[in-house]
């Protein structure tokens, strides 16, 4: 399985993908964490489980699959 540079991460409501490195050992970024999204935004992650289930960012959702087309 490829290795993408970005990683999904629920925040201000909705799914969104994020270039930021994890913290180490990280499967996710905590919640609280700080991260800039593809969208642009600057946001603060939520690392609950009914975060998880909040729908993907759709500019993210783009952004992030022009990253995965351009990996292989
Ligand atoms: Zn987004």
């Amino acid at each position: 399985m490829a290795v993408y540079p970005f990683h999904w991460v629920p925040a201000g409501g909705a799914r969104h993908a994020s270039t930021d490195a994890r913290p180490d050992g990280a499967l996710a970024y905590p919640s609280g964490t700080g991260v800039r999204t593809l969208c642009g935004a600057d946001l603060v992650a939520d690392n609950s489980e009914v975060a998880w289930l909040w729908s993907t960012c759709a500019d993210c959702n783009a952004a992030a699959r022009r990253i995965a087309d351009n990996a292989d």
